[in-house]
């Protein structure tokens, strides 16, 4: 018997198959839809992420709502420009001829997103994958249910359920979407689910993004004003209060300037937060009961320079700095995902590479310098998914910058035109003239040996 989700799908590949989701004016009236529809919902969206972990509505106008709008914008002023056959030009070998490439939708795609920012993350995706014509479903967090519930009420009045539907649930309701055969499936969340999904994809050779996360170097040098570089990294790191897979996971800091840099962060912290953090409405809480113990279980036995204070009442923690902990300890083991900073210091480049190179390949990495040098050596010499020179998180405010991890930190990249061509298969045809047949291809081969050699001039 069927299940559900796989009614679902099947009805998805049907209404694929009808080729109305490829109709060019039917996505963008479909992305208009959204665009109002969010429009008018901004409020209700921000008080839905509020009620899920406490997070500033400004944050979420920043860093959710106005950053899917501003896809949608973008998406829908190029379209047309994106979904035109790309002339190329042609080879002489194939004389007479013009050579296109088409964008073509994969077909039903699986969206699963995370819930740190349970909006952005599954609408961007969205997004892109309707502007490339294709069918839809979404998985949102269950760890953020009235997210979860706001966007499916959302997809709801704006989509057919045959081209957009979204699946709310936890695990069993993941494994099940796995177990189907998909066009694509865009996973964000971490590096172990990631593994499962790419497991699960390989059965059915499905193609796969996967956005996940790391522990983000933040190396501040000798040469930089430390205030603005506190300033930034307070910013990154306690935004979403720290729970954003970009944002520093740990600084590593010139041994000269550590006690300097400490007392220029408390001071950006104290400007930025009040002293009295647990009132201040411009600070997030952690998700979850579960989130919540595991980023206290990483302050056991760790020396304490600002902060520490937790309150389970709350999911409340405040942000901390932590003094040098040992490179396999909890806290530094995998990534921290919370709002607590560890304070590393170095002196030499040897003693940045010792901990940078044993951390595998980060989905960011930031660094703080005013020397060129030394910038671009850190730039050039660690493989990470993307980053900024003199501040953090920001690279993702630029819709030209794909946003992916390498390695351990994902795979393929997103956001603006990438997003797009992400979600096309890039179809070459070749369209052949037949006025004239050059004979020399075919057999019996007459071209003599030493003109055969010299094809390579003509490919
Ligand atoms: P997660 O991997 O626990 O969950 C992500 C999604 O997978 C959820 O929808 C969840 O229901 C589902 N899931 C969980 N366990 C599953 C299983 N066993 N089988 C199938 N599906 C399963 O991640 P999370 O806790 O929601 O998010 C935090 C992680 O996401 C962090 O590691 C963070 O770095 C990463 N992240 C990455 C990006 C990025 O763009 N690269 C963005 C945000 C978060």
């Amino acid at each position: 018997m069927k299940t559900t989700i796989s009614k679902i799908v099947q009805a998805q590949r049907n209404f694929f198959l009808t080729q109305e989701s490829k109709d060019l004016t039917f996505r963008k009236e479909a992305l208009e839809r959204l665009q109002k529809e969010i429009i008018e919902r901004e409020d209700a969206i921000c008080d839905a992420i509020y009620a899920d972990f406490k997070k500033p509505h400004f944050e979420t106008l920043a860093t959710e709502t106005q950053f899917v709008l501003a896809e949608l914008k973008l998406v829908l002023k190029n379209l047309n420009s994106w979904a035109r056959p790309k002339s190329v030009s042609s080879s002489w070998l194939n004389f007479p001829s013009t050579d296109k490439i088409y964008k073509e939708p994969y077909g039903t795609i699986l969206i699963i997103a995370p819930w740190n920012y349970p909006f952005q993350l599954a609408l961007l995706p969205l997004v892109g994958a309707v502007a490339a014509g294709n069918t839809v479903v979404i998985k949102p967090s269950e760890v953020t249910p009235n997210t979860s519930k706001i966007i499916q009420n959302i997809i709801t009045s704006v989509f057919a359920k045959e081209h957009v539907t979204v699946i709310e649930g936890g695990v069993e309701a993941s494994q099940e979407l796995l177990k189907e055969r998909w066009d694509y499936i865009f996973f964000t969340g971490s590096t172990r689910v990631g593994q499962i999904v790419y497991e699960s994809a390989a059965k059915h050779l499905t193609p796969v993004t996967l956005e996940l996360g790391g522990k983000n170097p933040c190396i501040v040098d000798e040469t930089i004003s430390l205030d603005i570089a506190a300033k930034r990294i307070c910013w990154g790191k306690f935004l979403n209060a720290g729970q954003t897979c970009i944002a520093p996971d740990y600084i590593l800091v010139h041994k000269t300037k550590k006690e300097a840099f400490i007392q220029s962060l408390i001071k950006m912290i104290k400007a930025a937060y009040g002293e009295n953090l647990k009132n201040s409405s411009d600070y997030a809480r952690t998700v979850s009961a579960a989130h919540f113990d595991n980023l206290k279980d990483m302050l056991v036995g760790e020396s304490i320079l600002f902060g520490g204070e937790t309150d389970s009442k709350d999911n409340y923690i405040s942000i901390t700095l932590v003094d040098e902990p040992h490179l396999d300890s909890k806290l530094m083991y995998g990534e921290i995902f919370g709002p607590i900073l560890p304070i590393l210091s170095y002196e030499t480049e040897d003693d940045i590479h010792r901990v940078v190179n044993k951390y595998g390949k980060p989905l960011a990495t930031y660094v703080f310098s005013n020397n060129k040098t030394f910038q671009n050596k850190i730039i050039q010499k660690y493989s990470f998914g993307g980053g900024a020179i003199n501040d953090t998180v920001i690279q993702v405010a630029n819709k030209k910058l794909p946003f992916g991890g390498v390695g351990g930190s994902g795979i393929g990249a997103y956001h603006g035109k990438t997003t797009f061509e992400l979600f096309s298969h890039h179809k070459p045809i070749v369209h052949r003239a037949t006025w004239l047949d050059v004979p020399f291809r075919y057999p019996p081969y007459s071209l003599p040996i030493k003109f055969a050699k010299k094809l390579k001039n003509l490919l």
